[in-house]
């Protein structure tokens, strides 16, 4: 019963205790001693360490309360009662905040997220806060000042980054739902790397009030999941329009309503145009991942799509100018962290040493680098030829992609270039990790929407990922098309493998 519980989908559960078949009670209850019996403190070389927090008194009373409703008749939401694991980022009032970092240690935010209030109000019950590359800064989770998370389908590898803790929280079935965070991939590049299904919305879709900001024109929230329709299910209750986000997108300024995910879910692809970017796979992809795309764009044109060659033209800078366009937005958005306004203080004579001496110990090598990257690019008389041009190259890569929709429906490529790789591989060569987001960032910096779904194995059986890539505010397109590929392919996501997380 209870590993019933753990591999059951968000939407599955729902129905088990709408139909009153099983109490939120007991689901929480459930998955609080799976967090318990596989997290640890990522001391071990077994523990997954997927969150920093676990509020198991206010989730258990979350369930009750829930259940209690439930009693008296009260139609809860499509995910009410529903556990969830929620990225270290998101503010939460009444639990301490960190964003992986030491800077924001004992930090406890006054107020919650726009997106912590909507998984309230819509009784999906938060079970704590999941470990993450400071800052979001990072492909690995290596980069947390709290240690790694280990890769549920093999321990001895990362789960993939920024939100690895949201990811393998999700794998090790400590969680059917998670929500992180896409800046240039950290949604995306964990899902593909841990099997499971993640979002990155168009940017604008979901509110950033209350997310801690990295670069505040490119990160959108969005969520992981075991299925593609409890992943269109989570992100129909995070988006909307939010006044307190200047970014976020007013339905009635567009003239156009943010998309119903569900809807046309499971139409299929019979009679859509699919682009395969011819930029985003060849050299620097493993063989493995590029045999399980190449076998689901066979899977694809059996089920009636059309598939064809598609040219994001300037693919190839786009990783030159998200690392220049990224840093530099850190820079700024990180100036706040000063040692007088949250978290850590280092004390010294003056106010400026206090200050500097609070940053040094405060940050971690990787939020340093960006940190000096970003003012460097910002700083006058470097100012065109870094920021600026990056720009430009970024108005270009978003024309490209308006281009594209022109003759296709959708545009595909593999989300990551590699399986999950080993532990410490990459940790001494930033530019290695950086690879890793060669294929996400593209849609980051032209604000499309892009869906990562289940794509078979690649090498040591490890999962690979697809990833779905649709026009501005397109995400209903990005999940049908997922969807239609996870139907064919079926549901494979509990790790498996000499190295897996023990079985549920
Ligand atoms: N890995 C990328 C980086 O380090 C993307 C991170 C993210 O999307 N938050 O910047």
């Amino acid at each position: 019963m209870t590993s019933d519980l753990l591999t059951d989908t968000a939407a599955g559960l729902a129905a088990r205790m709408a139909a009153r078949e099983v109490s939120a009670r007991e689901v929480v209850d459930a998955h609080l001693d799976r967090i318990e019996a596989t997290d640890g403190d990522g001391t071990s070389d077994t523990d997954v360490h997927a969150f920093l927090t676990v509020v198991a008194d206010t989730a258990r009373r979350h369930a009750d309360d829930v259940d209690q409703r439930r009693v008296t008749g009260r139609d809860l939401g499509p995910l009410a009662g529903v556990p969830l694991a929620l990225k270290d980022l998101f503010t939460m009032r009444g639990a301490p905040t960190t964003v992986g970092s030491r800077i924001l240690e004992g930090w406890v935010p006054p107020y919650d997220a726009t997106v912590t209030e909507k998984l309230r109000a819509a009784d999906v019950i938060v079970l704590g806060k999941t470990n993450m590359d400071e800052f979001a800064m990072g492909s690995s989770t290596e980069n947390s000042a709290y240690g790694p998370t280990r890769n549920p389908w093999d321990l001895g590898r990362v789960p993939g980054g920024s939100s690895g803790g949201s990811a393998a929280a999700v794998a090790a079935l400590q969680a059917p739902l998670s929500l992180g965070t896409d800046t240039g991939g950290s949604i995306r590049q964990p899902a593909a790397l841990c099997g499971l299904v993640g979002s990155k919305p168009t940017y604008g879709a979901v509110s950033r009030y209350g997310m801690v900001a990295f670069a505040s024109s490119l990160d959108q929230a969005g969520p992981f999941a075991r299925s593609v329709t409890d992943a269109a299910l989570l992100q129909s209750v995070i988006q909307g329009h939010d006044p307190r986000d200047s970014t976020s997108i007013d339905p009635v300024r567009v003239g156009r309503d943010l998309p119903d995910l569900l809807a046309d879910l499971d139409a299929g692809v019979e009679g859509l145009t699919i682009g395969v970017v011819t930029e985003l796979q060849g050299e620097g992809y493993e063989p493995g991942v590029l045999a399980a795309f190449e076998d689901s764009l066979r899977r694809f044109e059996a089920l009636g799509a059309t598939v064809v060659e598609a040219s994001i033209p300037h693919a190839s800078y786009g990783l030159p100018a998200y690392y220049l366009v990224a840093p530099s937005e850190a820079s700024s958005n990180l100036a706040r962290f000063d040692g007088v306004r949250y978290g850590l203080r280092v004390d010294a004579p003056t106010a400026e040493e206090m200050n500097a001496a609070t940053r040094g110990a405060g940050f971690g090598p990787e939020v340093r680098r960006r940190i000096m990257i970003g003012t460097h690019a910002l700083s006058s008389g470097y100012y065109d030829a870094f920021y600026n041009q990056a720009s430009r190259v970024r108005r270009l890569i978003a024309n490209d992609f308006a281009t594209a929709f022109e003759q296709v429906d959708v545009l595909v490529s593999p989300t990551s270039p590699s399986v999950a790789f080993p532990l410490g591989d990459k940790t001494d060569d930033p530019l290695a990790m950086y690879l890793n987001d060669v294929a996400t960032v593209p849609a980051s910096l032209a604000g499309v929407p892009a869906v990562s779904v289940p794509n078979g194995r690649g090498a040591e059986g490890l999962p690979t990922g697809l990833q779905v890539m649709g026009p501005l505010l397109g995400d209903d397109r990005c999940f049908r098309v997922a969807r239609a590929l996870e139907a064919d392919l079926g549901l494979d996501p509990v790790p498996s493998g000499a190295n897996a997380v023990a079985p549920a």
